[in-house]
């Protein structure tokens, strides 16, 4: 509530600053630069989902652990994440999928296997659309509850962590969430799996990077991810480390 108040004082002043500018006389480039300024801010602020400025979220673990949490997110997907469970089992490694409601009300039969073998499920949205981040609260709360609804009719569980698609936030989704309880999920490890067209890289990447109590930002939803965990996983397991479901690494309910 604090930082959304905060943020009406930044729009306030921008309008309080153009009026002085334009009371003095100035051009028009000086008028407009409060606003240049105050959009410059909010695309940074919103765009970076650890800078917590809208929504305060959860970007990692206890770091005395030994445990990492992969979170997979946007599917579930026919083909990749049956392959995904797949290696997860082979490796006794847990972790937690970010389902988009569109996706699960396609293969529900997923979402039981992903339950029945030990991971948790989290909320992604129900479209993950390109233009989510215009929508107003009413239109959010109808994208967190619709796919809170599809995944309590398959699994009876209704989730408590929601992950924003792209990972922006802004004050819209703040009052829905407001409204629905949710506790957000970032990361404080982002491999760009779904922009790197390399699995080396992203591998090399983590490797370097990767550590206990970490939150590792992953996607079922296409093949890369399928090198990239065949190597991940025997490495880490080499180094002690262990990988757990978000609720166990930050010790949460992951459902209402
Ligand atoms: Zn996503």
């Amino acid at each position: 509530m604090k930082r959304k108040f905060l943020f009406y004082i930044l729009i306030f002043d921008s309008f309080f600053l153009a009026g002085i500018f334009w009371y003095l006389g100035f051009n028009w480039t000086w008028i407009l630069f409060p606003f240049l300024v105050l959009l410059i801010f909010i695309v940074i602020v919103s765009s970076k989902i650890q800078f917590n400025f809208f929504i305060p979220a959860i970007h990692s673990g206890d770091k005395n652990s030994q445990k990492i949490a992969l979170t997979f997110d946007d599917g579930p997907h026919p083909i990749y994440t049956p392959k995904v469970l797949e290696l997860l089992k082979k490796h006794r490694a847990k972790a937690s999928f970010f389902l988009i409601g569109e996706n699960l009300k396609k293969h529900p039969y997923l979402v039981e296997r992903i339950l029945d073998e030990g991971h948790s499920i989290g909320n992604h949205s129900f479209t993950h659309s390109k233009t989510i981040d215009f929508k107003g609260k009413a239109r959010w709360l109808k994208e967190i509850e619709e796919t809170d609804l599809e995944i309590q009719k398959i699994t009876g569980k209704k989730p408590k962590f929601f992950r924003p698609p792209y990972g922006v936030t802004t004050p819209h989704l703040a009052d829905a969430l407001e409204k629905t309880g949710h506790l957000t999920i970032g990361w404080n490890q982002r491999t760009y799996d779904t922009i790197l067209r390399n699995p080396k890289k992203i591998l090399s990447k983590l490797r370097k990077n990767l550590k206990a109590g970490d939150i590792v930002l992953l996607h079922d939803s296409h093949e890369n991810i399928i090198p990239i965990l065949e190597h991940l996983l025997p490495e880490v397991e080499r180094k002690n480390l262990s990988f757990v479901t978000i609720n166990e690494l930050i010790n949460e309910e992951p459902y209402f």
